[in-house]
């Protein structure tokens, strides 16, 4: 089930259901996808060479074991593909990203779930759910649509109980967010293991969503079962130009970052004073609990929000039907959704957010 994106007519759109930036992509991201317009008659390189060049050298590792993608969700489906299929079980997380589940049922294997606390990953009720038909555990760190996130002590101990023939799943989608020392994307424990692999994706914060890329670390081993059976020109010439363009562009991503912290901590105490419970997140995105008395609950948050054009992501699909997950955008956007949720709860929207 995709989000909305649709204002009612003549009302200004504020999307915040998708986790997309509101800073969009880097200008001379940009500039390289319209320069790329020029050759759309040739194939692109199916080996994505300068984006894999671009993205090893930003961050000190071997082009040879990084893959590119049409978006992480492809690079996701690709792992189901090559390491599972009936009879075999994939883990995730209760309130884990849901690509894993369609990717596990696409590949024709049973989607296990292994309970969270405080809506946050346990490695210990993940490490309980391994039968000796385990193949894979997926694990978004930090995750969608909760926004929390296992310190990499954490990561290294569920590493370290699972057995080597199980492959662990980094999905590190907003790991360029965290500002924590106690957080790690995986990069450490790829290279040192044989069993792990990491993905990454352009979507968030180098705001290309549209141009659909996506990137994995892993063992070559690895890294060569998905050459062989992804699609030979996964990765098209405006994308491959785009991300490398966004990938030398460093001062862009830390203004992204900068915007996301101020407004992350802003609109987090913003609806806390409006009387919201809101699960702590170190991504782009808060997940709001809203209470459960009639006509206070998420649905009706949901209808009154998109009546003035603010679409939230509703998380009925996520099993938290009294949840609406809200992206952090402009200024102009966050201050809209808290004015407009003050609106809704009765209170004062500018004693909220000055
Ligand atoms: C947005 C997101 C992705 C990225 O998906 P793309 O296919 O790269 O756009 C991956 N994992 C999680 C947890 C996400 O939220």
């Amino acid at each position: 089930m995709p989000g909305k994106s649709k204002a009612p007519a003549g009302v200004k759109l504020h999307k915040l259901s998708s986790n997309e930036t509101p800073l969009g992509p880097s200008p001379r991201a940009i500039e390289a996808f319209r320069a790329a317009g020029a050759s759309l008659e040739l194939y692109p390189d199916g080996s994505a060479e300068k984006l894999r060049q671009a993205i090893a050298a930003r961050y000190g590792l071997d082009a040879g074991r990084i893959l590119c993608g049409a978006g992480s969700d492809e690079l996701l489906s690709l792992l189901a593909y090559g390491y599972l299929s009936a009879g075999d079980e994939a883990i995730y997380s209760e309130y884990g990203f849901l690509v894993y589940r369609i990717a596990t049922l696409a590949a024709g294997a049973t989607p296990v779930i292994a309970k969270e606390k405080n809506h946050t990953a346990d490695v210990d009720a993940i490490l309980a759910s391994v039968t000796p038909r385990t193949r894979m555990v997926f694990l978004a760190n930090p995750n969608n649509p909760t926004g929390t996130y296992l310190p990499f002590d954490e990561v290294k101990r569920l590493h370290a109980g699972l057995r080597g023939d199980i492959l662990l799943v980094l999905d590190a989608a907003y790991a360029e967010y965290v500002r924590r020392n106690d957080y790690a994307s995986g990069l450490e424990l790829v290279a040192t293991s044989q069993n792990v692999v990491m993905t990454r994706t352009f979507s968030k914060i180098h705001g290309l969503a549209n141009l659909r890329i996506g990137w994995l670390y892993g063992p070559p081993a690895i890294i060569d079962v998905l050459n062989r059976i992804r699609g030979p020109f996964n990765m098209n010439g405006p994308a491959i130009a785009a991300g490398v363009a966004a990938m030398e562009d460093a001062a862009h991503e830390d203004k992204a970052v900068a915007h996301n912290n101020l407004w992350l901590e802003k609109m987090t105490a913003a609806l806390e004073s409006l009387g919201l419970e809101v699960t702590p997140s170190v991504g782009n995105f808060v997940l709001v609990h809203f209470p459960k008395e009639a006509g206070k609950g998420a649905a009706d948050a949901d209808a009154y929000l998109t009546e003035r054009g603010i679409i939230l992501r509703r998380m009925d699909a996520y099993g938290m039907p009294g949840a609406l997950r809200l992206t952090i955008g402009n200024e102009e956007s966050n201050r809209a959704v808290v004015a407009a949720l003050a609106g809704f709860l009765g209170k004062d929207a500018a004693k909220a957010l000055s």
